[in-house]
């Protein structure tokens, strides 16, 4: 059982996300009537996890944390221990490793050749973390024109440090009225108002310029079925979570047509909600180098009576029984195909 060590050296003592969410004054915060993806007001309620209600559009299947956090309280995230920990675990690891990113569910040179633009295109990475991405691209791609925009200071630190990359902190501080190429990695579900973000992209693509969006699927079995045992719903960092025809609504209501869609497709039909009855999922962020999974196993009354302890991965036993379920899961895409995404990557341009 891979236990959960004691924090060290450069990372912070911080709470488990359930611990900080249990501070978070909910009933505060501004509901929301109509879908960001497709505007429909077809909204039906969908789980409350640690705290945080989620809602589903009828339609499209976006969900949403609804009410929605405020700014205050977003800001407050993004600026917490909790959260500077994995930008601390990013440039340690980066040292030894220079191109990466703690966010990134696939490889960010295979992404690379993704964007075919030629060398002078003018990039921008909007959300770019510590600019691992944008420094590829320069490094080894040969781009010489990138940008990148980032709210998080301490990643703005470890970009300027590690790549000597100067990054705009907000869309007024950018260098240029216009991009061939925007990148939106795990971006998207992080923001309050994607539809505003995606505008903002829009006006700024060249008129063949591309957009291109990575984010998690949430059009599969555990996340509709067992959402507290979803690894998506982080709320209140990820409170915009997608399907493939969320994002191909939103994405055409800004002119802006896919192109290149593809997808990771699940691997799991009930996932750790195996482990439920023994663990509540939670997250804890980094406490060490290498700990990039940010799981954490919480024993619940009945764990706690079989002195189960906090964990990242839960027991063999459970171990065993989601070998069953990745099996399960694998017979049943030979079945039905791909239908089930975890993860989508698509690339946009004007319709
Ligand atoms: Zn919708």
């Amino acid at each position: 059982m891979g236990a959960v060590t004691e924090t060290a050296g450069p990372y912070a003592t911080a709470p488990t996300l359930a611990e900080f969410n249990a501070g978070l004054g909910v009933e505060s915060w501004a509901a929301r009537t109509r879908c960001a993806a497709c505007t429909s007001t077809a909204i039906d309620r969908f789980s409350r996890i640690r705290q945080i209600h989620y809602d589903r559009c009828a339609e499209c299947g976006f969900v949403f944390a609804n009410p929605m956090p405020t700014d205050a309280v977003l800001a407050d995230f993004y600026n917490s221990a909790f959260y500077n920990n994995y930008r601390v675990l990013e440039e340690q690891t980066i040292a030894a490793e220079p191109y990466f990113s703690v966010s990134a569910y696939r490889d960010l040179r295979e992404l690379a050749t993704w964007i075919e633009a030629d060398r002078a295109a003018a990039i921008l990475d909007y959300g770019c973390g510590p600019g691992s991405f944008l420094a590829l691209l320069r490094d080894e791609f040969g781009f010489a024109n990138v940008e990148g925009l980032e709210l998080n200071l301490h990643s703005a630190e470890v970009a300027r440090r590690c790549y000597g990359l100067e990054l705009a902190p907000d869309v007024g501080a950018l260098h240029q009225q216009s991009y061939d190429v925007i990148v939106l990695f795990e971006t998207i579900e992080h923001l309050s108002d994607p539809d505003e973000v995606v505008a903002t992209c829009a006006r700024l693509l060249s008129p063949c310029g591309v957009l291109f969006v990575t984010t998690p699927s949430v059009r599969n079995i555990p996340a509709r079925r067992f959402p507290s045992h979803c690894v998506h719903y982080t709320g209140p960092s990820h409170v915009s979570l997608f399907t493939e025809q969320a994002l191909e609504r939103l994405l055409s209501r800004h002119g802006l047509r896919i192109r290149r869609l593809e997808t990771d497709a699940n691997t799991e039909v009930l996932g750790s909600y195996l482990a439920r009855p023994f663990y509540d999922l939670d997250f804890s962020s980094p406490r060490g180098a290498g700990d990039a999974d940010d799981r954490l196993y919480r024993p619940t009354a009945l764990g706690r009576a079989l002195k189960l302890q906090p964990a990242r991965t839960p027991g063999p036993l459970l171990g065993q029984a989601a070998k069953l379920d990745t099996f399960a899961a694998k017979a049943l895409r030979k079945l039905f195909g791909r239908a089930y995404s975890d993860h989508l990557y698509a690339m946009a341009g004007r319709a």
